[in-house]
C-alpha cells in the first residue's frame, strides 16, 4: 500500500474527465467532501460556514457556483452548518431525508428541497446515489454509495456499528471514505466524561479504528484504489495510530490509505476513467 503520495501541482482544466473527490473537512467540527465526475458535482454534507466552503473550494479551484446540489447525510451541526447559507447564495437543491428535518434544524430551513429515501436511489444529473440506513443518533441517518461511470465510490463517516447491509452496500467500491474516529484504549483512558464516552463506543456512536480494519478486512479487493480516513477524534486518536491500525486491514498493494484533516483541505484524489490502476492519483 502506498502513503500520500501528493503533490501540489493541478490545473482544475485537466480535472474534466475524471472523477475527483476532494476532503474539504472531516471531524467533529465540520465535514463536507466534494465528488465530482466532471459534468456533475455534488457536496456530501457541508458542515463548514459558508465562506469556510467557498475558502477551502478555491484553494482546489473550485467554487460552489459550479456546483448541482447538497446531499444531506444527517442532521448534526457538523454536517449542515453550510447547507442553508449555501444553497440561498447558489440557488443549489438540497437532497435530505424527512428523519433529517424531523428536529427542523435552522440551518435546513428556507433550502431548495429534494428529498430521499434511504433504501432508494436517486439521480443527480449523471450520479446514481445509493442512499442506506446506519446506526447513529439522528433522525435518519445516511451512509451513501455514487456511481460514477463504471467506478463507484462509498461513503460511511458516522456509524456506530457496521450492520451486514453497510457492508454489502460499501463492498466492490474503488474508492471508500470511511470513519476510523477512536482509538479504544485512548477513549477509554481520556478526558470525556463516562456518558460521552459510552455514546462515542455505543451502537448509534462511532467507529474505531479496530472496527474500521474489520470492515477493511471484510470489503477489501484488488480493484479498491483508495481509502481515505474520516471523522477522526482530535482528543481520542491520531492520524499514525488510524493508520497503523487499518492499513492492518488493507489486502491489496494497490490501495492507498490517506487521512482527512479537520481543518486543511485535502488534495484532490482522481479515480481515472480506465478501470487500470494509474500511478499519478493525486493532483
Ligand atoms: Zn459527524
Ligand atoms: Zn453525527
Amino acid at each position: 500500500m502506498v502513503f500520500e503520495k501528493l503533490t501540489d501541482a493541478h490545473d482544475p482544466a485537466e480535472l474534466s474527465e475524471d472523477i475527483s473527490v476532494c476532503m474539504l473537512a472531516s471531524g467533529s467540527r465540520g465535514n463536507s467532501i466534494y465528488v465530482s465526475d466532471g459534468h456533475t458535482s455534488i457536496l456530501v454534507d457541508a458542515g463548514l460556514s459558508g465562506v469556510e466552503i467557498e475558502r477551502r473550494m478555491a484553494s482546489r479551484g473550485l467554487s460552489p457556483g459550479d456546483l448541482d446540489a447538497i446531499v444531506v447525510s444527517h442532521e448534526h451541526e457538523d454536517h449542515i452548518r453550510g447547507v442553508g447559507i449555501l444553497s440561498r447564495r447558489f440557488n443549489l437543491p438540497v437532497y435530505v431525508n424527512d428523519g433529517a428535518l424531523k428536529s427542523e434544524p435552522p440551518q435546513l430551513r428556507h433550502i431548495r428541497r429534494q428529498s430521499f429515501c434511504c433504501g432508494s436511489p436517486f439521480k443527480i444529473n449523471t450520479l446514481m446515489l445509493h442512499p442506506f440506513s446506519i446506526s447513529h443518533d439522528a433522525g435518519d441517518p445516511a451512509g451513501f454509495t455514487i456511481h460514477l461511470r463504471n467506478h463507484k465510490i462509498g461513503i460511511a463517516t458516522d456509524l456506530g456499528i457496521v450492520t451486514a447491509m453497510v457492508r454489502e452496500h460499501l463492498s466492490a467500491c474503488d474508492l471508500l471514505i470511511l470513519e476510523a474516529n477512536h482509538d479504544p484504549d485512548m477513549l477509554v483512558n481520556g478526558p470525556y466524561p463516562w456518558h460521552l464516552k459510552q455514546r462515542v463506543k455505543g451502537r448509534t456512536g462511532h467507529l474505531s479504528n479496530q472496527d474500521t480494519r474489520a470492515l477493511l478486512e471484510d470489503i477489501g479487493h484488488h480493484r479498491l484504489q483508495h481509502v481515505i480516513l474520516a471523522h477522526l477524534s482530535e482528543t481520542n486518536n491520531t492520524p499514525e495510530k488510524a493508520l497503523a491500525e487499518v492499513c492492518e486491514g488493507i489486502h491489496s498493494r494497490q490501495t492507498s490509505v490517506t487521512v482527512a484533516s479537520q481543518d486543511i483541505c485535502s488534495q484532490i484524489v482522481l479515480l481515472h476513467s480506465s478501470s487500470e490502476f494509474l500511478e499519478a492519483d493525486y493532483v
